[in-house]
């Protein structure tokens, strides 16, 4: 796509995860940019130097990587571009980037806890031990510089930053007003919905963040925008973007309204929510299940449907 002789070049790299493929975009401007840096593998860097010659370029061309968040299959090959003189993203990309052991042992305490009040019986806590295991696909380094609302691309001042938590507590998305293109990342993905994913507190002695309360707050703020077309991280560009937020959110709240059923039974764990929410989906995805069960019910707390009491050390949720 040509805007003012400003190519966005859309790269595409395999990973080895359940999502399939994931795009990078190289960015044509006052200096050339990567968005996003696909995964640690050799298939997504063999993949990478293909694409990157078809358009004439080779990977000592790029100057540049923004980062759309912390995952792996977006901070993979960030450390494989030998001229890049900066790397920008969200702050919190940070502990990741440079592997920040005092965080790790924070995310590991936060999720036994959560666990441990979520009623989540012994057998299934060994999906903790694998926490840490996505980070072999991930690529190491340091930011130079940290990106916020409203701030302007460094190199391409016709890109501005819009903050999107909810699916990482890094993740941001970047607008172009001129012709309405959003880079979303996962933020907004047409042929799935994106998953709010619970991280630790920043902050260990804030409240854990709520993740789908956020995504549902960063998706109303990007219907403020007059976007024409997402280039996203996953799947096809798309453009119906008020169609797809108000179909998310919609879908969210039936789920919810589920959710509200199973606790108008009776009093249920989160562990047990989650169990009949995801009866087939549980044991494979336990993280992701888990997530997605808790910020339901964040999202009905919120709603005042529901209240949680601690019985014996774990929370159980009634309905009001
Ligand atoms: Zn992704």
């Amino acid at each position: 796509m040509t805007v003012k002789n400003k190519m966005i070049h859309q790269l595409t790299v395999p990973t080895p995860f359940p999502v399939g493929d994931v795009h990078l975009y190289l960015l044509e401007g006052d200096m050339l940019t990567i968005v996003d840096a696909g995964v640690k593998t050799k298939e997504a860097w063999e993949a990478l130097l293909v694409q990157l010659k078809e358009i004439g370029y080779t990977p000592a061309d790029v100057e540049q990587v923004i980062l759309t968040h912390h995952h792996p299959d977006h901070i993979g090959l960030v450390d494989q571009f030998p001229k890049v003189k900066g790397i920008y993203g969200h702050t919190n990309n940070d502990y990741w980037l440079t592997r920040d052991e005092a965080f790790f042992q924070r995310y590991q305490t936060f999720f036994e806890e959560l666990y441990e009040r979520s009623g989540v019986p012994d057998s299934y806590k060994k999906f903790l031990q694998t926490l840490r295991a996505p980070l072999k696909f991930a690529g190491e380094g340091k930011l130079s510089g940290c990106l916020v609302e409203g701030d302007f691309l460094p190199g391409h001042a016709d890109w501005s930053v819009i903050e999107t938590p909810g699916h990482a507590q890094s993740h941001l998305s970047f607008f172009r007003e001129s012709d309405g293109v959003l880079l979303a990342g996962d933020h907004l993905l047409h042929h799935i919905s994106s998953n709010p994913l619970l991280e630790p507190p920043i902050d260990p002695s804030n409240e854990r963040p709520k993740p789908l309360l956020q995504y549902r707050d960063a998706m109303k703020k990007c219907l403020q925008y007059d976007i024409t077309t997402v280039y996203p991280g996953h799947g096809p560009y798309f453009s119906d973007v008020r169609n797809l937020i108000d179909i998310r959110l919609e879908k969210q709240e039936q789920r919810a309204g589920k959710v509200l059923s199973f606790l108008k039974e009776g009093g249920l764990t989160a562990f047990q929510v989650c169990a009949l929410l995801f009866q087939k989906q549980m044991d494979k995805e336990f993280g992701l299940t888990m997530s997605e069960t808790i910020g339901q019910l964040d999202y009905l707390e919120d709603q005042q449907k529901i209240r949680k009491e601690i019985e014996y050390g774990v929370w159980k949720y009634y309905s009001m």
